[in-house]
């Protein structure tokens, strides 16, 4: 059995007016440890598949399991990193890191210490009675990592967490989160439509295709990208192969117009 199964997995949103299709028909199961990608166009589904997994929306059929018990059941041990950083502008940085802890009941002397040296760790010791107004988006984005991080979740769902940033600071991100990551062994889910990150960041990239979204193919990052930061997979010319591979997969998706 592997760590997470989705399991025939179909969404539809019910409005007044209308129904969307949101996701059909979704296979798929991710190992403990492994860094997985949700690619595709805006639409497909991806956020959708995310809220599922997190337990957030129930899907209208299908089951999604984590270590075999239903995600419902489980809810606190996914931790869900997004593209906004929501960090509460009125507390200050150590208040905002330790808030998860607070709120499910696992703030001690020994969790804080172990958030704050993390918060350390990201590059941002000296902060922690600063604002978030205060601190670059990057920064932010980093106190939402470790403010996920500090509740030990079990799973850690990104939903394009680096596309609100500039260039530079979404390659640096990319490596922190990456190294941060591995060196806990987190198992990870990354939604992004960006095919050079989620090639640089995985072991495995799922490619969605759009109405309804459905899982396309299903693609396997050799050996030697993954044992590269994302920085220098980026450099690698196995990495530009695969790029032309997906980039060509993802432009026929979307010439089959309905
Ligand atoms: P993605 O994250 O890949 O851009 P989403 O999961 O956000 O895709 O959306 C998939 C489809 O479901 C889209 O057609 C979107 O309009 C629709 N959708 C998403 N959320 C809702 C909602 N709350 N109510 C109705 N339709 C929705
Ligand atoms: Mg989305």
């Amino acid at each position: 059995m592997s760590f997470l199964t989705i399991e025939d997995v179909h969404h539809t949103y019910f409005s007044k007016a209308n129904a969307t299709t949101a996701l059909s028909d979704i296979n798929l199961s991710v190992e403990e440890g492994e860094f997985v990608s949700f690619l595709g166009p805006s639409g497909c589904g991806k956020t959708t598949l995310l809220s599922i997994i997190a337990g957030l929306i129930r899907p209208t059929n299908g089951t999604v399991l984590l270590e075999n018990k239903p995600v419902s059941t489980v809810k606190n041990q996914i931790g869900y990193m997004l593209q906004q950083d929501y960090l509460f502008p009125w507390k200050t940085i150590e208040e905002n890191v330790l808030l998860g802890l607070k709120l499910s009941k696992l703030l001690t002397e020994e969790s804080k210490m172990a958030a704050l040296n993390l918060l350390a760790q990201m590059g941002l010791a000296g902060v922690e009675k600063q604002l978030p107004k205060q601190l670059s988006g990057g920064m932010r984005q980093r106190v939402a990592l470790v403010r996920t991080l500090a509740t030990e979740p079990k799973l850690l769902m990104l939903d394009e967490p680096f596309s609100a940033l500039d260039y530079q600071t979404k390659l640096k991100l990319e490596d922190l989160v990456s190294k941060t990551l591995k060196e806990f062994k987190k198992t990870a889910i990354l939604v992004t439509h960006d095919i050079g990150e989620a090639i640089a960041m995985s072991d495995r990239v799922f490619l969605f295709s759009p109405r309804p979204g459905k899982l396309h193919r299903v693609f396997h990052v050799p050996e030697e990208l993954r044992r590269l930061s994302p920085f220098e997979a980026r450099g690698h010319e196995t990495y530009s192969e695969l790029f032309q591979t997906i980039w060509k997969e993802l432009d026929s998706l979307e010439t089959i117009k309905p």
